[in-house]
């Protein structure tokens, strides 16, 4: 059986930057990917677009927040863009927000193959076999059966902490008190909106769907329509279902998420089809291939990352990521969505402990699921974030291999220097 240094298991921002830093720091690396490419919840929950990962400094300068492998890919797809579409989408001074997930899915899988990552998709990882506190193999399965796959060290990218659940490791799932976790969502995108006319009936028509729910005459429980462009010039894309007190890792659960949501894309579309001006030729073009989970498990780490630590805007001397989008907490229970924003000019940062989760040698996890609080965790969980988060715990792991092979003993000043050479703000 091939051994391999670093096992990544997910493929999304933060799976993707582990294994592809991995790999550019020496190590052999598989990654393992249920579904057929990278991308994660951008490309499988149409999630776009990035939310803000930058600040100003007093002189009003910008600072880019979330750097390194996430500029790189936000640079390819750019170039990318510029060769399929002409020069559109493709300021290159600018920050990139809105982009087309079919770029982010061939420059990801472009980067990892030229980086000599080794990729297995349409596979999911299972079971974990342990020996002690070192774990020796993944059992995945797919079309080709179930069977082990061996590494020095494993990186879990899931998402919802599978592959530290399947390990024994402790996790929390969702509030402090209740467990109830962030909302589920089914994105979806609407093609042929005249746009210029939908904006200028948008604030009534948030009016009437407000109307709409106090006659219940609308059943989903989110208090507004949330829209975001495309980029397309007559494609809104929504994110504004909501499933509440549906639990993410259970599969009775999340089945029953999908029947209702679905009915909800139906009555939204239907709802601004009947009411909406510019929706006259509109097409309901795609639903994502599965709901959205905002939340699930979160590991519990070497340390827990708290709200007083995000609204104190805390460094730390073991900081590895920093972040500054606000804690947007979409109510578990309902109604209503909670923000709580940072100044201009202020970020807190995230150490490098959240990626240990207590119980194993050998194992680092990125993304939503580090160790953190449910509000901590509202903050931290966008795209630019996770991926510094996985780029990150993949240069960690390349360190440790070529050492004992435990992630506890990275050298934190190595790790840090060798983030910085690579081009990350942290
Ligand atoms: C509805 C919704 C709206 C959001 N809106 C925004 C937004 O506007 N902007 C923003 O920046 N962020 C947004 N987010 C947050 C953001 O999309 C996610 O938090 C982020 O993408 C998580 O990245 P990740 O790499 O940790 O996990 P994911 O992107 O979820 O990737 C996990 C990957 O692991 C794979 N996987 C899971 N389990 C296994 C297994 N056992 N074996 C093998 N593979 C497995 C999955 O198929 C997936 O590809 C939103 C999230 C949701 C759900």
């Amino acid at each position: 059986m091939e051994l391999y240094d670093v096992i990544v298991c997910g493929g999304g921002f933060a799976g993707a930057a582990a294994a592809i830093s991995a790999a550019r720091g020496g190590a052999k690396v598989l990654l393992i990917e249920y579904n057929n490419c990278l991308g994660g919840a951008a490309a499988e929950c149409l999630v776009n677009p990035f939310m803000p990962y930058w600040t100003h400094d007093e002189n009003k300068k910008r600072i880019t927040l979330s750097t390194g492998i996430f500029s790189e890919i936000c640079r390819e797809m750019r170039k990318l863009s510029a060769e399929a579409e002409g020069a559109k989408y493709c300021e290159n001074d600018a920050l990139m927000t809105t982009f087309n997930e079919e770029y982010l899915k061939i420059v990801l899988q472009r980067m990892a193959l030229s980086a000599g990552v080794r990729l297995l998709f349409h596979t999911r990882c299972v079971g974990v076999k342990k020996s002690g506190q070192s774990i020796e193999a993944v059992t995945v399965s797919n079309k080709s059966g179930i069977y082990d796959i061996k590494a020095k060290c494993f990186i879990d990218c899931t998402g919802d902490a599978d592959v530290t659940a399947l390990s024994g490791c402790p996790v929390r799932v969702g509030r402090e008190g209740d467990g109830l976790c962030q909302p589920m969502t089914l994105c979806f995108r609407v093609n042929n909106v005249d746009i210029p006319e939908f904006n200028k009936v948008r604030a009534d028509i948030q009016k009437l769907y407000k109307q709409y729910r106090a006659e219940g005459k609308i059943k989903n429980v989110r208090e507004d329509i949330l829209i975001f462009g495309t980029t397309s010039d007559t494609t809104l894309h929504f994110n504004s279902t909501r499933i509440v007190k549906h639990s993410p890792i259970s599969a009775e659960e999340v089945t029953e998420a999908e029947i209702a949501v679905r009915e909800q894309v139906f009555e939204l579309f239907s709802f601004l089809k009947k009411n909406a001006k510019g929706f006259e030729k509109a097409v309901l073009a795609s639903t994502a291939m599965r709901i959205g989970v905002r939340e699930s498990r979160m590991i519990d780490g070497e340390y827990v990352l708290t709200q007083d630590d995000l609204t104190g805007c805390r460094k730390f001397e073991d900081s590895i990521s920093a972040c500054n989008y606000d804690i947007d907490i979409h109510n578990p229970e309902g109604s209503g969505t909670s923000h709580w924003y940072f100044k201009d000019g202020t970020y807190y940062t995230i150490p490098y402990r959240c990626l240990i989760p207590k119980g194993a040698d050998n194992l680092l996890v990125a993304g939503r699921c580090i160790s953190s609080t449910h509000e901590a965790q509202a903050s931290y969980r966008i795209m630019p974030t996770c991926c510094t988060l996985g780029q990150a715990a993949g240069t960690a792991a390349a360190m440790a291999v070529k050492g004992d092979g435990k992630v506890r003993n990275v050298d934190i000043g190595q790790l840090r220097k060798t983030l910085t050479e690579n081009g990350m703000f942290i």
